[in-house]
């Protein structure tokens, strides 16, 4: 992929038109857990999915959205990224590394990406950077997302997973926690969290390396000897853990995401997740931060799928990795009865994605970024193809160019505001603002 593109601002028309009660019924390709309903319909009241089914069940007296070129899946759930990262374009190394702490050590590593992230914390600009993330994602179908600064206030864009998931009686989400790292008082947090009924859970880096990094291959022993091994905790990276560890872990529900394109980029392989498929890992796919892993979720399936075709044979179907980018990460948060299905009452979080080809999961596999034509969170559409905001909505909103198309944002913030803060600052810094989105070649 390369980063040629995009941010044409046409400039914001509206601020605030998340907060009315709506009732729409959207009718295309719907992705049920069961397979792809052709001509279906999803009735969306108050922020719930109310029905889900054939066209003749769509009651006649409310607004209807026709998609019916596009395909209606539940929303990507991401359980892998550093978002205020994400401000800041591509880091390419120019070596592959062997162990995290390699990179991390590097000076080039503290130029690009460790230094002005400092700087824009102390510039007071970290939460214009976690918003202007949070559009990125929106703009990859993602509508739930982890790793992001705790000060923030929520402006009602992703469902922030591991902060505040908005959902009813959600389960506790732990994250960005290096295990050896954690203090005596963030180990009781999460025990707490991962022995409570039902439990919350725990998503954690281990063994980020290359595959055969000693260091990191210690890392996953000390994760076992330290009792991790339970329900509810789910390892991030794991390049270089064993077969033999994925079988330990499918045995005790241990969950596993996988960040491919970052640990190629960063160590030239990684994880081993065909064995990991074989023995029965739940496992979820996310892009880590968009400096080395994938702009977003979509970009990252449409790597993993990429890889997966590489491989002698293929480890996954194309369903595999939906699933990896939906219901999985839904089910390793303990969040599946609200999230990461297209089912009645569950949380209207939604993308809506042209299709392209017979094959409903490959054509989701396969997007670019000009092919999400609507996001839709907690009922709301908030990114977009302009006439369908417009429906939606009633108003089109912030307009944006993606890879050439027009799409737009419906904001409870200024968007032109978040970037004009942001780009003087970071080229300051000698760097640019990351694009909204990477165009395919
Ligand atoms: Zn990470």
């Amino acid at each position: 992929m390369k980063a040629n593109n995009l941010v044409a601002l046409c400039v914001g028309l509206l601020a605030s038109v998340l907060s009315h009660a709506q009732t729409v019924v959207l009718t295309g390709t719907v992705l049920g857990p069961d397979g792809p309903i052709e001509h279906g319909s999803v009735l969306v009241r108050d922020g719930r999915i109310v029905t889900v089914g054939s066209d003749a069940s769509i009651p006649r007296d409310v607004q209807h959205i026709d998609v019916r070129d596009a395909i209606i899946a539940p929303g990507f759930i991401d359980l892998h990224n550093h978002m205020s990262f994400n401000a800041f374009p591509r880091w390419k190394p120019a070596q592959e590394f062997g162990a995290r702490y390699d990179w991390q050590q590097k000076p080039v590593y503290n130029v690009l990406i460790t230094a002005p992230h400092k700087e824009l914390v102390e510039l007071g600009l970290v939460c214009e950077a976690e918003r202007y993330a949070e559009l990125k994602a929106l703009a990859q179908g993602e509508t739930s997302t982890v790793g992001s600064e705790r000060n923030c206030p929520s402006v009602n864009l992703t469902r922030k997973l591991d902060i505040d998931p908005g959902l009813p009686n959600a389960p506790i989400t732990i994250y960005n926690t290096f295990p050896f790292q954690m203090t005596a008082e963030q180990r009781e947090v999460a025990d707490k969290a991962l022995s409570a009924s039902p439990h919350g859970s725990l998503l954690i880096h281990v063994s980020e390396g290359a595959p055969r990094d000693a260091s990191a291959a210690r890392e996953f022993e000390m994760f076992k000897q330290q009792g991790f091994m339970r329900a509810g905790v789910n390892i991030i990276h794991g390049v270089a853990i064993p077969a033999a560890g994925f079988v330990d872990m499918a045995k005790a529900g241990v969950g596993f995401v996988w960040s491919p394109r970052s640990n190629i980029e960063l160590y030239g392989d990684t994880a081993d997740v065909t064995n990991a498929h074989v023995a029965g890992v739940t496992m979820a796919l996310a892009p880590d931060w968009s400096p080395t892993g994938s702009v977003g979720m979509l970009g990252e399936l449409q790597y993993a799928a990429a890889w997966n075709l590489a491989q002698e044979p293929s480890p996954f179907t194309d369903r595999d990795l939906v699933i990896m980018a939906t219901a999985n990460p839904a089910r390793m948060v303990g969040l599946d009865s609200q999230i990461g299905y297209i089912l009645a009452d569950r949380a209207a979080d939604l993308v809506v994605v042209r299709r392209t080809s017979r094959d409903v999961y490959a054509s989701l596999t396969h997007a670019a970024p000009q092919d999400v034509m609507l996001t839709i969170v907690r009922g709301q559409a908030v990114f977009g193809d302009l006439p369908l905001m417009k429906q939606w909505n009633g108003v089109a909103g912030d307009s944006v160019q993606i890879c050439g198309e027009v799409k737009a944002f419906a904001l409870n913030m200024s968007l032109p505001t978040a970037i004009e803060k942001l780009t003087p600052a970071i080229q300051r810094m000698g760097r640019v603002l990351a694009p909204l989105a990477e165009c395919g070649e």
